[in-house]
């Protein structure tokens, strides 16, 4: 075997060593793709959102130091031929910013060792794992190289976020942007289109208008209502009970909400769940994507959108 190839072979099996507890499927923020994922946390410490089944009933777990510290050890082995050094890390797992600000500043400290070029480290939080902080220990986390976390607001409406389980409502998701704002963190939020069903689009539009032009996100990552067989909501849509609005309904529901918004952010709606892809500055580019989404559900109102819906889902465990 050439020295190419068992190179190759060794990479894989560190890789398998590093993210076999993730199984098939773990989910990383759409802002942060190219980051040298740290496995920190199993699963989501929350679990409970009506529509979510992203863990796939997988207990959570906090890995020890010990574990990250060799975890670590592997990422350095799998990178110490890249041409450039890794610049961007991200704390693997639903939501790891719910560890303790000693275990995080522990973390941090364990990837500058190993990675002396690493500039910022990002992960997924919920705005309870952010509020649980003190302004200090934000500040002390930031200091760190905490940076780029990725909230799910979901929604500004208490109604569609007490709906499905949050957990978390408007004030909590506002004071958690504004303390990121404080601690000079910078973060994406998640904005689901479709959460609130047909009964309460109207107020999921403009009251997450209201919250985000208050806001500071560095990007917005727009995704769309997925109903999983596995999550809870499923079976309120069986039982008739929430009425899910069709993609061409959220794609219009994008159109609002997006006509709405003031602040300077991207609109980042590339992800593969929503029914026109499309990305932009705002507000440099708002009416150019607002024109693009006119002409798309003009189209889409009158071709075969059946059939690209049967397209676009094949691959999916959707109902
Ligand atoms: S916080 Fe996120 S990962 Fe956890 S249950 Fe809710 S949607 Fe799922």
């Amino acid at each position: 075997m050439s020295q190419d190839a068992k190179r190759i072979q060794n990479i894989r099996r560190l890789k398998r060593e590093v993210y076999g507890e993730y199984g098939f499927f773990y989910y990383v923020p759409m802002a942060e793709s190219y980051t040298v994922q740290v496995p920190v946390t199993v699963s989501c410490s929350y679990r409970r959102c009506l529509y979510c089944d992203l863990n796939q009933g997988v207990t959570f777990r906090e890995l020890s130091l010990e574990e990250i510290g060799a975890n670590l050890e592997r990422l350095r082995l799998i990178h110490e031929d890249d041409a450039r050094p890794p610049r961007r890390f991200l704390l693997a797992g639903g939501n790891p910013f719910v560890l303790s600000t000693d275990k995080l500043l522990a973390i941090a400290e364990r990837v500058h060792a190993a990675f002396p070029s690493c500039e910022y480290i990002a992960c997924f939080a919920r705005a309870d794992d952010v509020l649980r902080k003190t302004a200090l220990e934000l500040s002390a986390l930031r200091q760190a190289g905490y940076d780029r976390l990725c909230i799910g607001i979901e929604s500004g409406s208490d109604d569609v976020l007490r709906y499905q389980e949050k957990g978390v409502g408007r004030a909590e998701n506002a004071a958690a942007m504004a303390a990121l704002d404080t601690a000079g963190m910078r973060y994406s939020a998640y904005i689901m289109l479709g959460l609130g069903g047909q009964e309460m689009s109207a107020g999921h539009v403009s009251e997450t208008a209201s919250l985000l032009n208050g806001a500071h996100p560095f990007e917005l990552t727009v995704v769309t209502l997925v109903l999983f067989k596995g999550a809870r909501l499923a079976e309120r849509v069986r039982a008739h009970e929430f009425k899910r609005m069709s993609s061409l309904e959220t794609l219009k529901e994008g159109r609002k909400l997006l006509s709405c918004l003031t602040l300077s952010t991207v609109w980042n709606a590339t992800h593969k769940t929503n029914l026109f892809p499309i990305k932009g500055k705002l507000p440099e580019h708002k009416e150019l994507l607002l024109r693009r989404i006119d002409a798309a559900i003009d189209e889409m109102s009158h071709g075969d959108l059946k059939q690209h819906e049967l397209r676009r889902w094949q691959n999916w465990g959707t109902e």
